[in-house]
Protein backbone atom coordinates (compact mmCIF):
# COMPACT_ATOMS: atom_id res chain seq x y z
CA UNK A 1 0.00 0.00 0.00
CA UNK A 2 1.03 3.44 -1.01
CA UNK A 3 -0.10 5.92 1.56
CA UNK A 4 3.45 7.98 1.74
CA UNK A 5 2.80 11.78 1.20
CA UNK A 6 -0.91 11.74 1.19
CA UNK A 7 -3.50 13.60 3.18
CA UNK A 8 -6.18 11.88 4.65
CA UNK A 9 -9.15 14.23 6.17
CA UNK A 10 -11.20 12.23 9.05
CA UNK A 11 -14.64 14.05 10.57
CA UNK A 12 -14.87 13.12 14.12
CA UNK A 13 -11.96 11.46 14.49
CA UNK A 14 -10.55 12.90 18.10
CA UNK A 15 -11.75 9.53 19.66
CA UNK A 16 -13.13 6.07 18.66
CA UNK A 17 -13.72 4.69 14.97
CA UNK A 18 -12.93 7.47 13.82
CA UNK A 19 -8.81 7.69 15.54
CA UNK A 20 -8.80 4.30 14.97
CA UNK A 21 -8.75 4.92 11.19
CA UNK A 22 -6.51 7.86 11.51
CA UNK A 23 -3.96 5.71 13.04
CA UNK A 24 -4.48 2.91 10.48
CA UNK A 25 -3.59 5.30 7.73
CA UNK A 26 -1.06 6.94 9.75
CA UNK A 27 0.67 3.90 10.09
CA UNK A 28 0.78 3.26 6.56
CA UNK A 29 2.36 6.73 6.23
CA UNK A 30 -0.54 8.95 5.11
CA UNK A 31 -0.48 12.50 6.85
CA UNK A 32 -4.18 13.02 8.88
CA UNK A 33 -6.15 16.06 9.89
CA UNK A 34 -8.57 15.46 12.53
CA UNK A 35 -11.60 16.99 13.07
CA UNK A 36 -13.75 17.60 15.48
CA UNK A 37 -15.98 19.99 17.09
CA UNK A 38 -13.98 22.63 19.57
CA UNK A 39 -14.85 20.87 22.83
CA UNK A 40 -13.02 18.01 22.08
CA UNK A 41 -10.04 19.82 21.33
CA UNK A 42 -7.99 18.19 24.05
CA UNK A 43 -8.84 14.83 23.46
CA UNK A 44 -8.39 15.78 19.61
CA UNK A 45 -4.54 17.00 20.66
CA UNK A 46 -3.49 13.94 22.41
CA UNK A 47 -4.52 12.36 18.91
CA UNK A 48 -2.53 14.15 16.91
CA UNK A 49 0.45 13.57 19.31
CA UNK A 50 -0.09 10.03 19.41
CA UNK A 51 0.46 9.93 14.72
CA UNK A 52 3.02 12.60 15.15
CA UNK A 53 4.85 9.84 16.66
CA UNK A 54 4.38 7.30 13.52
CA UNK A 55 6.69 9.99 11.78
CA UNK A 56 3.79 11.67 9.69
CA UNK A 57 2.56 15.40 9.54
CA UNK A 58 -0.71 15.73 11.50
CA UNK A 59 -2.83 18.72 12.73
CA UNK A 60 -6.12 19.46 14.65
CA UNK A 61 -8.90 21.12 12.73
CA UNK A 62 -11.99 22.39 14.88
CA UNK A 63 -15.33 22.49 12.93
CA UNK A 64 -18.55 21.49 13.11
CA UNK A 65 -19.70 19.33 10.19
CA UNK A 66 -23.12 20.28 10.50
CA UNK A 67 -22.42 23.29 10.19
CA UNK A 68 -21.78 24.57 6.13
CA UNK A 69 -19.90 27.84 6.86
CA UNK A 70 -17.86 25.96 9.55
CA UNK A 71 -17.09 22.89 6.96
CA UNK A 72 -15.93 26.19 4.42
CA UNK A 73 -13.58 27.65 6.92
CA UNK A 74 -11.74 23.89 7.42
CA UNK A 75 -11.50 23.71 3.81
CA UNK A 76 -9.87 27.28 3.49
CA UNK A 77 -7.36 26.31 6.24
CA UNK A 78 -6.59 22.53 5.05
CA UNK A 79 -6.09 24.44 1.55
CA UNK A 80 -3.66 26.55 3.05
CA UNK A 81 -1.69 24.07 5.08
CA UNK A 82 -2.04 21.01 2.86
CA UNK A 83 -3.09 21.67 -0.39
CA UNK A 84 -4.62 18.60 -1.43
CA UNK A 85 -6.87 16.07 0.46
CA UNK A 86 -6.80 12.22 -0.85
CA UNK A 87 -9.03 10.69 1.47
CA UNK A 88 -11.63 12.14 2.84
CA UNK A 89 -13.36 9.85 5.22
CA UNK A 90 -17.24 11.16 6.24
CA UNK A 91 -17.06 9.79 9.77
CA UNK A 92 -18.73 12.45 12.45
CA UNK A 93 -21.93 10.84 13.70
CA UNK A 94 -24.24 11.03 16.73
CA UNK A 95 -27.21 9.36 18.13
CA UNK A 96 -30.22 10.37 19.80
CA UNK A 97 -32.52 7.02 19.82
CA UNK A 98 -36.27 7.03 20.93
CA UNK A 99 -39.14 5.39 19.44
CA UNK A 100 -40.78 7.76 16.40
CA UNK A 101 -43.96 7.98 18.93
CA UNK A 102 -41.92 10.05 21.81
CA UNK A 103 -39.19 11.45 19.66
CA UNK A 104 -38.99 15.79 19.45
CA UNK A 105 -37.52 17.78 16.91
CA UNK A 106 -34.79 17.66 19.03
CA UNK A 107 -33.73 14.29 18.73
CA UNK A 108 -34.68 14.32 14.83
CA UNK A 109 -33.04 17.35 13.22
CA UNK A 110 -29.21 16.85 15.06
CA UNK A 111 -29.25 13.54 14.23
CA UNK A 112 -30.00 14.51 10.38
CA UNK A 113 -27.29 17.74 10.47
CA UNK A 114 -24.97 15.64 11.83
CA UNK A 115 -24.98 12.82 10.15
CA UNK A 116 -26.12 13.55 6.78
CA UNK A 117 -25.99 16.95 5.86
CA UNK A 118 -22.61 16.90 7.09
CA UNK A 119 -21.64 14.92 3.72
CA UNK A 120 -23.20 17.70 1.88
CA UNK A 121 -21.48 20.11 3.86
CA UNK A 122 -18.10 18.80 4.05
CA UNK A 123 -17.65 17.00 0.42
CA UNK A 124 -18.99 20.12 -1.12
CA UNK A 125 -16.10 22.02 0.37
CA UNK A 126 -13.42 19.95 -0.14
CA UNK A 127 -13.98 17.91 -3.36
CA UNK A 128 -11.88 20.81 -4.99
CA UNK A 129 -8.62 19.77 -2.97
CA UNK A 130 -9.39 15.92 -4.24
CA UNK A 131 -6.87 14.83 -7.00
CA UNK A 132 -7.94 12.44 -9.33
CA UNK A 133 -8.11 8.73 -8.25
CA UNK A 134 -8.69 10.42 -4.19
CA UNK A 135 -10.90 8.39 -2.35
CA UNK A 136 -14.14 9.29 -0.22
CA UNK A 137 -15.21 6.68 2.53
CA UNK A 138 -18.74 7.43 4.40
CA UNK A 139 -19.16 5.66 7.53
CA UNK A 140 -22.71 4.01 7.48
CA UNK A 141 -24.30 1.94 9.44
CA UNK A 142 -26.08 -1.77 9.61
CA UNK A 143 -28.84 0.47 10.84
CA UNK A 144 -29.03 1.87 7.30
CA UNK A 145 -29.42 -1.03 5.85
CA UNK A 146 -32.05 -2.82 8.08
CA UNK A 147 -33.12 -0.65 10.19
CA UNK A 148 -33.06 -0.54 13.87
CA UNK A 149 -36.04 -0.20 16.78
CA UNK A 150 -35.80 3.52 18.27
CA UNK A 151 -33.52 4.81 15.70
CA UNK A 152 -35.56 6.07 12.97
CA UNK A 153 -33.82 9.23 12.81
CA UNK A 154 -30.26 7.26 13.04
CA UNK A 155 -31.27 4.85 10.06
CA UNK A 156 -32.86 7.56 7.99
CA UNK A 157 -29.15 9.10 7.95
CA UNK A 158 -27.38 6.06 7.18
CA UNK A 159 -29.06 4.91 4.78
CA UNK A 160 -28.75 8.12 2.87
CA UNK A 161 -25.25 7.93 3.21
CA UNK A 162 -25.79 5.09 1.27
CA UNK A 163 -27.81 7.27 -1.98
CA UNK A 164 -24.82 9.84 -1.40
CA UNK A 165 -22.17 7.02 -1.66
CA UNK A 166 -23.58 5.55 -4.78
CA UNK A 167 -24.54 8.84 -6.66
CA UNK A 168 -21.36 10.52 -6.15
CA UNK A 169 -19.31 7.86 -7.16
CA UNK A 170 -21.27 8.25 -10.78
CA UNK A 171 -20.59 11.75 -10.78
CA UNK A 172 -16.30 11.57 -9.98
CA UNK A 173 -15.86 8.37 -11.30
CA UNK A 174 -14.28 10.36 -14.72
CA UNK A 175 -11.42 11.55 -12.50
CA UNK A 176 -10.78 7.97 -10.86
CA UNK A 177 -12.28 9.29 -7.37
CA UNK A 178 -13.57 6.27 -5.67
CA UNK A 179 -16.69 7.04 -3.43
CA UNK A 180 -17.47 4.00 -0.93
CA UNK A 181 -19.31 3.07 2.42
CA UNK A 182 -18.89 1.40 5.31
CA UNK A 183 -21.35 0.15 6.75
CA UNK A 184 -20.06 -1.30 10.62
CA UNK A 185 -22.38 -3.64 12.82
CA UNK A 186 -21.98 -3.59 16.68
CA UNK A 187 -18.90 -2.12 17.06
CA UNK A 188 -16.74 -2.66 20.29
CA UNK A 189 -17.53 1.54 21.27
CA UNK A 190 -18.35 3.53 23.96
CA UNK A 191 -21.73 2.96 22.49
CA UNK A 192 -21.50 -0.63 22.80
CA UNK A 193 -19.96 -0.67 25.80
CA UNK A 194 -23.20 0.81 27.70
CA UNK A 195 -25.62 -2.00 26.41
CA UNK A 196 -26.80 -4.50 29.54
CA UNK A 197 -25.11 -7.79 29.55
CA UNK A 198 -28.59 -9.25 29.02
CA UNK A 199 -29.26 -7.47 25.75
CA UNK A 200 -25.58 -8.26 24.50
CA UNK A 201 -25.98 -12.16 24.42
CA UNK A 202 -28.79 -11.72 22.95
CA UNK A 203 -27.61 -9.44 19.83
CA UNK A 204 -24.28 -11.74 19.91
CA UNK A 205 -27.22 -14.43 19.24
CA UNK A 206 -27.41 -12.31 15.72
CA UNK A 207 -24.43 -12.63 14.63
CA UNK A 208 -22.71 -15.23 12.76
CA UNK A 209 -19.10 -15.11 14.29
CA UNK A 210 -20.76 -14.82 17.64
CA UNK A 211 -18.67 -11.25 18.70
CA UNK A 212 -19.03 -7.89 19.01
CA UNK A 213 -16.55 -6.36 16.05
CA UNK A 214 -13.58 -4.35 17.14
CA UNK A 215 -12.57 -0.88 16.05
CA UNK A 216 -9.41 -2.05 14.01
CA UNK A 217 -12.15 -4.31 11.68
CA UNK A 218 -13.67 -0.84 10.06
CA UNK A 219 -10.45 0.54 10.29
CA UNK A 220 -8.72 -2.37 8.23
CA UNK A 221 -12.38 -1.69 5.74
CA UNK A 222 -11.06 2.01 5.79
CA UNK A 223 -7.64 1.39 5.36
CA UNK A 224 -8.67 -1.50 2.08
CA UNK A 225 -10.69 1.08 0.32
CA UNK A 226 -8.24 3.75 0.34
CA UNK A 227 -5.28 2.23 -0.52
CA UNK A 228 -4.29 1.27 -4.64
CA UNK A 229 -5.33 -1.87 -4.66
CA UNK A 230 -9.00 -0.66 -4.08
CA UNK A 231 -8.42 1.12 -7.32
CA UNK A 232 -11.65 -0.48 -9.33
CA UNK A 233 -13.97 -0.62 -6.18
CA UNK A 234 -16.64 1.88 -6.59
CA UNK A 235 -20.35 3.04 -5.22
CA UNK A 236 -20.60 -0.44 -2.98
CA UNK A 237 -21.07 -0.71 0.81
CA UNK A 238 -18.84 -3.13 2.44
CA UNK A 239 -20.07 -4.54 5.91
CA UNK A 240 -18.26 -4.99 9.02
CA UNK A 241 -20.63 -6.79 10.92
CA UNK A 242 -19.78 -10.53 11.64
CA UNK A 243 -22.04 -11.69 9.02
CA UNK A 244 -25.82 -10.44 10.28
CA UNK A 245 -28.12 -10.29 8.42
CA UNK A 246 -31.87 -9.03 8.47
P1 LIG B 1 -17.96 8.36 18.80
O1 LIG B 1 -19.05 9.10 19.46
O2 LIG B 1 -16.95 7.66 19.65
O3 LIG B 1 -17.16 9.33 17.81
C1 LIG B 1 -17.80 10.25 16.99
C2 LIG B 1 -16.96 11.50 16.93
O4 LIG B 1 -17.67 12.46 16.10
C3 LIG B 1 -16.75 12.15 18.30
O5 LIG B 1 -15.39 12.45 18.51
C4 LIG B 1 -17.60 13.42 18.23
O6 LIG B 1 -17.12 14.49 19.00
C5 LIG B 1 -17.55 13.72 16.73
N1 LIG B 1 -18.63 14.62 16.33
C6 LIG B 1 -19.90 14.64 16.78
N2 LIG B 1 -20.58 15.66 16.24
C7 LIG B 1 -19.72 16.31 15.43
C8 LIG B 1 -19.83 17.46 14.61
N3 LIG B 1 -20.99 18.14 14.53
N4 LIG B 1 -18.76 17.88 13.92
C9 LIG B 1 -17.57 17.20 14.01
N5 LIG B 1 -17.41 16.09 14.77
C10 LIG B 1 -18.47 15.67 15.47
O7 LIG B 1 -18.68 7.35 17.79
P2 LIG B 1 -18.08 6.08 17.00
O8 LIG B 1 -18.68 4.87 17.61
O9 LIG B 1 -16.62 6.17 16.87
O10 LIG B 1 -18.78 6.29 15.57
C11 LIG B 1 -18.10 6.77 14.43
C12 LIG B 1 -18.98 6.56 13.20
O11 LIG B 1 -19.26 5.17 13.04
C13 LIG B 1 -20.34 7.26 13.31
O12 LIG B 1 -20.71 7.77 12.03
C14 LIG B 1 -21.26 6.13 13.72
O13 LIG B 1 -22.59 6.39 13.33
C15 LIG B 1 -20.66 4.98 12.95
N6 LIG B 1 -21.01 3.67 13.48
C16 LIG B 1 -20.56 3.26 14.73
C17 LIG B 1 -20.91 1.99 15.19
C18 LIG B 1 -20.41 1.48 16.52
O14 LIG B 1 -20.77 0.37 16.91
N7 LIG B 1 -19.61 2.24 17.25
C19 LIG B 1 -21.72 1.17 14.42
C20 LIG B 1 -22.16 1.61 13.18
C21 LIG B 1 -21.79 2.86 12.72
Amino acid sequence: MSFKGKNALITGSARGLGKEMAMALAREGSNIIINDIEPMKEEALKTVEEIKKLGVESEFIAADVSDFESCKKMADAIKEKFKEVHILVNNAGITKDRTLKKMSPEEWYPVINVNLNSLFNVTRNVLEMIPDEGRIINISSLAGISGNFGQTNYASTKAGVIGFTKSLAKEVGKRKITVNAVAPGFIKSAMTDKIPLELLSNILQLIPLREIGQPEDVANAVKFLASDEAKYVSGTVIKVDGGVSF
